[in-house]
C-alpha cells in the first residue's frame, strides 16, 4: 500500500499565483480610482508598498491582534500614509475594490493544472486548507477553473481557526475521513503550512524556492516547483 492517500494543498502562493493576481488587481485600482490625482505617482511603488504592509497586517491578524475588518482596510490606510495621504474613506474604497477584483483574477502557477491532473489521475484525493475568507477563496478556485479537483475546501473562516493551529488540520482530516499519517500537506509558508502539518502529525512538502527552510522547522520534502511532487507521489 502506498504511504499517502489524501493530499491537502494550501491555495495562495502554492497553486494560485497570488503575487501576479494581486499586482494585476492593484494596477486596475490605480487606474479606476485615479490614484495619481491623489499623489500616488508610481504604480509599481504603490504595489510594493501595499505588499509590504499587507504582510505585516496579516501577521498581526494571524496572531489575533487585529480583526478581519481592521486587516482589510488598515493595510490600505497604512499604504496611503506612506504617500502622505490621510484619507480613510479612500482607504476603505480601495480595500473594497481590492476584495471584489482580486478573486476574479485567474493566474495559476504554470504547472498547477498539470500536477492536479497528474494526482487526480493517480487517484489521490485532493483538498484545500487555506487561511482566507470563505467567499473569496471559493471565488478564486471557481474563476481559475480548479474547483472541481477538490473534495473538501477548508478555509480558516469555515473552520473557525487558522493555520498553524492543530485544530484546523484535525478538522480537515476529520472531514476527509483520513488519518494524519496517510495525508500530506503541501504549502509555501513555514509558519502556517509546515509548522501546522508537523503539529498535526502530517508529513509536509515545503514549496518555496525563495525562502529556504530554517534549521528548526523540518518539512518532510522540499520542492522548487510543483511538478517535483511527481518524485514523491
Ligand atoms: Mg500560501
Amino acid at each position: 500500500m502506498r504511504k499517502y492517500e489524501h493530499i491537502f494543498f494550501d491555495l495562495d502562493h502554492t497553486l494560485w499565483d497570488f503575487e501576479t493576481n494581486s499586482r494585476e488587481t492593484l494596477r486596475d485600482i490605480y487606474q479606476e480610482l485615479a490614484l495619481p490625482a491623489y499623489g500616488v505617482a508610481d504604480t509599481e511603488i504603490f504595489i510594493s508598498t501595499y505588499h509590504h504592509h499587507n504582510e505585516i497586517f496579516w501577521d498581526r491578524f494571524r496572531k489575533g491582534f487585529i480583526t478581519r475588518e481592521e486587516l482589510r482596510w488598515k493595510r490600505m490606510w497604512r499604504t496611503l500614509l506612506d504617500f502622505k495621504i490621510m484619507d480613510e474613506p479612500l482607504a476603505r474604497r480601495i480595500s473594497e475594490r481590492y476584495l471584489e477584483i482580486l478573486p476574479t483574477k485567474k493566474n495559476l502557477f504554470s504547472d498547477t493544472v498539470e500536477i492536479l491532473d497528474y494526482l487526480t489521475g493517480k487517484k489521490y484525493v485532493l483538498h484545500l486548507i487555506t487561511n482566507g475568507f470563505e467567499k473569496t477563496q471559493h471565488e478564486k478556485i471557481n474563476n481559475s477553473g480548479i474547483a472541481h479537483y477538490f473534495t473538501h475546501v477548508i478555509t480558516s473562516e469555515n473552520a473557525g481557526i487558522m493555520k498553524p493551529h492543530k485544530a484546523i488540520f484535525d478538522y480537515a482530516l476529520e472531514k476527509a475521513g483520513v488519518l494524519s499519517h496517510q495525508s500530506l500537506m503541501v504549502g509555501d509558508t513555514l509558519d502556517a503550512d509546515i509548522i501546522g502539518a508537523i503539529g498535526a502529525g502530517m508529513d509536509s512538502v515545503y514549496f518555496n524556492p525563495a525562502v529556504p527552510a530554517t534549521g528548526t522547522i523540518k518539512p518532510t520534502y522540499t520542492i522548487d516547483n510543483l511538478s517535483e511532487l511527481k518524485k514523491y507521489l
